[in-house]
């Protein structure tokens, strides 16, 4: 079991060798390869468990295997928590620290200028958490809206800890023929 027999690409890899990672976590080697399929995903998956890098690593992937057409963000990370978001941005940067791929990352605290320069750069992926929060009243709406302003064509990955009757909400709300996967 290592990340070579995922098919990753080599700068991939070299991350993750970087980063001292010697073979896949169970939920990484069940996510991985279906995602990189362009399938939806719909996981469990406990804190610490390596689901980061289980949805970053096949993302970073499709990212690198199909060429952008235009200068655009093609990706957009969803969290319900600033912290979180903090943390899924900085991953992602020591996944992608060999390829070309930048990561901007949109929180509250910073002003509506600050915001205006991390989108105008054009990062590859953008990680955001929207300024109300994700999982409370009134979330339908607002994710509704997010999930309308988004391709129709698209792949979308829902990770949680658990799968409360918002988070079946949200599933229904944003993801296509889902598989669903626990670790
Ligand atoms: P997460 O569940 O994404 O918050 O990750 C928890 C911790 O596990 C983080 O510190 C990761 O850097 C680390 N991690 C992720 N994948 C692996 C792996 N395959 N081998 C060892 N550590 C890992």
């Amino acid at each position: 079991d290592s990340f070579i027999k995922l098919n990753l690409p080599r700068p991939l890899i070299q991350a993750c060798e970087t980063l001292g990672y010697k073979k896949p976590t169970p939920i990484q080697a069940s996510c991985i390869p279906l995602a990189m399929m362009g399938r939806d995903l719909c996981a469990s998956a406990i804190t610490g468990s390596g689901k980061t890098a289980a949805f970053a690593l096949p993302t970073l992937e499709r990212l690198l295997h199909r060429p952008k057409r235009v200068f655009a963000t093609r990706v957009l990370i969803l969290t319900p928590t600033r912290e979180l978001a903090v943390q899924i941005h900085s991953m992602i940067q020591k996944l992608a620290q060999y390829t070309y791929i930048k990561c901007g990352l949109i929180v509250g605290g910073l002003s509506v200028r600050e915001q205006e320069v991390v989108l105008r750069s054009m990062p590859d992926i953008v990680v955001a958490t929207p300024g109300h929060r994700l999982l409370q009243t009134g979330f339908a709406t607002e994710i509704q809206e997010l999930v309308r302003l988004c391709p129709k064509r698209r792949q979308t990955m829902l990770f949680s800890a658990t799968m409360t009757e918002e988070v079946k909400e949200l599933v229904k709300l944003s993801l296509n023929k889902p598989l669903r996967l626990s670790a």
